[in-house]
């Protein structure tokens, strides 16, 4: 998400916080973009792919809408323990991980059981 008063046509780095932790965007956290400038980091992701991907488990409401792909989802979910709003679908969990697990930009990788 952005922050309040964001100007669209300059966004900072500092200006992009995570959804489902409000942290900011760094060099060090890389974040993945959803639509409406909705984004998860690095972190929340790995804890999300852990817990939805690798353990089977679902934390998100029934009936939710994913934060990032902004679609009514009935599969599984992992919402943040934080911000209750924000969840984001296993599809996007799955999708997320492959997009930071290729990019070059940071060094992250998809979790391991
Ligand atoms: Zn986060
Ligand atoms: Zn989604």
């Amino acid at each position: 998400m952005r922050k309040p008063g964001t100007d669209e046509n300059n966004v900072q780095m500092t200006d992009v916080v995570c959804d489902f932790c409000r942290s900011e965007w760094t060099d060090e956290r890389p974040m993945v973009e959803g639509h409406r400038g909705s984004t998860i980091c690095g972190k929340c992701l790995a804890t999300a792919y852990m817990s939805v991907v690798l353990n089977d488990d679902n934390t998100a409401p029934t009936g939710f809408t994913c934060t990032l792909c902004l679609e009514q989802r009935d599969d599984a979910g992992w919402q943040s323990p934080a911000h209750d709003e924000a969840v984001v679908c296993r599809r996007c969990i799955k999708q997320s991980a492959g997009v930071l697990h290729k990019s070059d930009e940071y060094n992250w990788s998809k979790p391991i059981g």
